[in-house]
């Protein structure tokens, strides 16, 4: 059910009200992951990725793939009850 919204961010797990989907993937993210893709080096490559394959059709297109170290950053960074 990765595709489904949950409440939570699918890659760092916060609480959050508001998502959107990962430039790198198919994950359903909050907007300080959004805010960590955006300045991540890759990010410029995985965007041209994505406007080449929608430029050819692709409109399935599943990411380049998430860099490991936007998993890594904050990990310790939860909200569980
Ligand atoms: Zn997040």
């Amino acid at each position: 059910m990765r595709d489904t919204w949950a409440g939570r961010c699918q890659r760092c797990g916060k609480r959050v009200g508001a998502y959107t989907m990962s430039f790198f993937n198919t994950e359903l993210i909050c907007f300080d992951c959004v805010a960590r893709e955006r300045a991540h080096p890759q990010y410029a490559a995985a965007h041209a990725a994505e406007l080449a394959a929608v430029e050819r059709g692709d409109f399935n297109f599943p990411g380049t793939g998430c860099p490991n170290d936007l998993y890594q950053n904050y990990s310790n960074e939860s909200d569980e009850e």
